[in-house]
């Protein structure tokens, strides 16, 4: 089944590259992924896969994505980590063209199952005050509260894809992804999230000499960040399963925002003084996710450890950044 044409919206980004790649890994012959940034600024833009440049809050450009597609994986998002979400909630919201264009294309074109990547941030947020978290529940996700702008439209396409599914018998798939984090994703410019923001300022940190790092809040929110092989793992685990709810897939490793630094530290080899920005955007104060559920159905959940792979994030960003930065320091070679 390995020749059936896969689609991938939102390609160009972080978890669609690598989605892509892993699906070429895997000896899939037949893939399309659909971006609207132009090609040199996907992460990963890859040979022997159909390639197309298409903004998808377009419904033709959507029937184009989806044409003969048997399987459509849509992650195609206006996003980004907390300083992004917290003050872009119009354009977070407006992906919801994106989410309605494909799912209607996707109807139109007789596509056999349909993935979306919901997110944590549908939770709502009264169970998530404290840092000393109670991990979440599907079912928390209602009475609904959800994270304002981005987490709305998240749950609002949830809600679509369970209307399409019952009502037009399309077999929709979601995930609820709690932080995904790894190598080949935004490291700066104000959409990038907190492992990626830690592992830059920690180098910057290292080597400018200043030995200081600014974080956001008071670094006792905790959260969970699931390593990139793990989500792509769950996600085509979903699309091919029968099982029609949103699930949590997320790592269940509670972490402080201070714990997380502590981690990057130790992987620079260096210590920092801390500087609490307790204005900056932090969202909530305690995130986890319960894993029970996903164990339940698919006997299976996020296991690689922060440490591992904030090691292969922190070795893959150090290059970037030097690749970049380098010559302002004064050095090339890798970490
Ligand atoms: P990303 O920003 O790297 O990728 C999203 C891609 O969508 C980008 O390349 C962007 O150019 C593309 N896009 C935006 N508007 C578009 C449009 N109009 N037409 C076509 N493409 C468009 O983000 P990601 O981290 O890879 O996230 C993928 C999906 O997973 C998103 O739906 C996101 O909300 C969801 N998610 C991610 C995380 C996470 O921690 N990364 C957590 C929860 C949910």
């Amino acid at each position: 089944m390995k020749d059936g044409l896969v689609v991938v919206a939102g390609g160009g980004g972080f978890i669609g590259g690598h989605l892509v790649a892993d699906l070429r890994r895997q000896g899939y012959t037949n893939i399309r992924s659909v971006d609207i940034k132009p090609f040199d600024e996907w992460y990963q833009c890859l040979d022997g896969v159909e390639n197309l440049q298409l903004d998808l809050m377009d419904k033709d450009n959507c029937m184009t994505a989806c044409d003969g597609a048997q399987h459509v994986y849509q992650l195609a998002a206006d996003m980004g980590g907390m300083g992004f979400i917290e003050t872009h909630k119009a354009e977070c919201m407006l992906t919801v063209l994106i989410s309605t264009h494909m799912l209607m294309a996707a109807k139109d074109k007789n596509v056999d199952r349909f993935f979306y990547s919901s997110s944590a941030c549908v939770y709502a947020a009264d169970k998530q005050v404290n840092e000393d978290v109670v991990a979440l529940k599907e079912e928390d996700a209602y009475p609904a509260m959800p994270e304002d702008g981005y987490g709305w439209e998240k749950l609002f396409t949830e809600r679509m894809c369970r209307h399409f599914r019952e009502d037009y018998g399309m077999k929709t798939r979601m995930a609820r992804y709690h932080n995904v984090y790894g190598p080949l994703g935004t490291w700066e410019g104000g959409r990038e999230k907190a492992p990626a923001a830690i592992c830059r300022k920690v180098m910057e940190a290292k080597l400018s000499g200043k030995h200081e790092i600014e974080i956001w809040g008071d670094g006792l929110q905790t959260r969970s960040f699931m390593y990139i092989d793990d989500c792509l793992k769950g996600t085509q685990m979903f699309l091919h399963s029968d099982c029609t709810e949103a699930l949590n897939l997320g790592s269940d490793e509670l972490v402080t925002i201070n714990g997380l630094v502590d981690i990057v530290e130790d992987i620079a080899g260096i210590k920092l003084e801390r500087k609490y920005k307790l204005d900056a955007p932090k969202g909530v104060n305690g995130r986890n996710s319960d894993n029970d559920r996903i164990k339940e159905i698919h006997g299976w959940a996020p296991s690689i450890t922060l440490r591992d792979g904030m090691e292969r994030t922190y070795a893959w960003i150090y290059d970037e950044f030097v690749a970049k930065y380098g010559s302002k320091y004064g050095v090339t070679a890798k970490v």
